[in-house]
């Protein structure tokens, strides 16, 4: 098969900066689409992968799986696309298709789904490369289509932050009259604010920083509360039918859980690791709460997600730039200095 060499950014160690590199793409097969990638969100799970946080890196990886872009080639078998139409896809590129999770439009449950990066990319036999690059090649069935009247850069989130968000929003059934939590305004924290207050909850965030609580409103967000005031996290006992805990790293659960109403659930969507201090039971049992996981969601929800940010014009909070500039962009996310998603425009590499 021929494969083409295209410009990326990525890294060959967890302590080296990201820097070009050329990396190759399959040619177009029969059911592919060739995307010339326009934007890409720069997601926190792009910096844990390129540092090795979760200890399973494989290197060289081209981090990015929030991408928008326009279709260039498509396959003699594709039927949902055409030269020239705006796509986007996430962070899944392929999956078994025939499991218990693909039938229920579940893939990203699958035991063998494909990352867009960081997985096995079984035409060219190497890992799969993302997004902070030039183009990709990606099988019909896990690309979706964009909303003509939203800014296409605004939506590269959509594709992560998004839906990591909106899947436990529909799975927990919040609607008019929930009272939803968030913890942590960062990418993840922004999309789940924007969304839950679109589908009517009463939305609280928990923030460590008291210099976020004016952009927490205009977001749509009803209260605030500083996770670090003890008072304020006391007061709030037994309020919350969902929250969404988008921190990225170790921290206690349990002041959480005591914020959540009887029946509410507590979903983790951020921290990948072992809990210090532990759960504590007591406040579980007697108030029949959970605590619960979730991962990004299923292309069928991914794509009723980009409908209902048409309809409802919703896009991501951005902050655009170059690609040169990642290594800069991943210092200010480790300080939370995002306002509230970097999205590289991708025309920086190209030229
Ligand atoms: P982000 O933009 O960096 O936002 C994280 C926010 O969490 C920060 O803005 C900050 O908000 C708060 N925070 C950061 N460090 C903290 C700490 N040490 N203690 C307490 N709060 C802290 O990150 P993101 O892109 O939203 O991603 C969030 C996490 O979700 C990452 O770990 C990412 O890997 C993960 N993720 C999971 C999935 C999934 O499918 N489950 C999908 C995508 C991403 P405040 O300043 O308001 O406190
Ligand atoms: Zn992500
Ligand atoms: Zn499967």
């Amino acid at each position: 098969m021929k494969n083409t060499s295209v410009k990326a950014y990525g890294t060959e160690s967890a302590e080296a900066d990201l820097k070009q590199m050329n990396i190759d793409r399959r040619e177009v097969t029969s059911k592919d689409v060739g995307i010339d990638i326009l934007y890409c969100g720069v997601c926190h799970s792009d910096l844990h992968f390129a540092r090795n946080d979760w200890g399973m890196t494989q290197y060289p990886v081209v981090p990015g799986h929030e991408i928008v872009g326009r279709v260039t080639h498509v396959g003699d078998g594709v039927s949902k696309y055409k030269k020239g139409d705006l796509v986007a896809f996430g962070c899944l590129v392929d999956s078994c298709r025939s499991c218990k999770n693909c039938k229920a439009d579940l893939e990203q449950y699958c035991p063998e789904w494909v990352g867009t990066y960081g997985g096995y990319d079984k035409h060219l036999d190497t890992n799969t490369h993302g997004g902070y690059s030039e183009n990709i090649v990606v099988d019909e069935a896990f690309v979706l289509r964009v909303p003509e009247n939203l800014d296409p850069a605004g939506v590269a989130p959509i594709l992560c932050a998004g839906i990591t968000t909106w899947s436990p929003l529909r799975h927990w059934k919040v609607g008019k009259g929930s009272k939803v939590a968030v913890v942590g305004l960062g990418g993840l924290g922004h999309m789940a604010i924007k969304l839950a207050s679109a589908l009517g909850a009463h939305v609280t965030l928990f923030s460590r920083s008291p210099n976020k609580v004016e952009d927490a409103r205009a977001l749509g967000t009803d209260d605030v509360i500083i996770s670090t005031d003890e008072a304020q996290m006391e007061d709030a006992a037994g309020r919350f039918d969902v929250i969404i805990d988008t921190v990225p790293y170790e921290h206690d659960l349990n002041p959480y859980v005591n914020t959540l109403a009887t029946s509410g659930t507590l979903v983790v969507v951020g921290y990948l690791g072992p809990l210090n201090p532990m759960l504590v039971t007591v406040p579980m049992i007697m108030g029949r709460k959970s605590v619960a996981g979730s991962l990004i969601g299923g292309i069928a929800e991914t794509q009723e997600l980009l409908d209902f940010c048409g309809e409802h014009n919703i896009t991501s909070d951005i902050e655009v730039i170059k690609m040169q500039d990642i290594n800069k962009a991943y210092q200010r996310m480790l300080k939370s200095d995002v306002k509230y998603r970097f999205v590289i425009d991708m025309k920086s590499l190209k030229n």
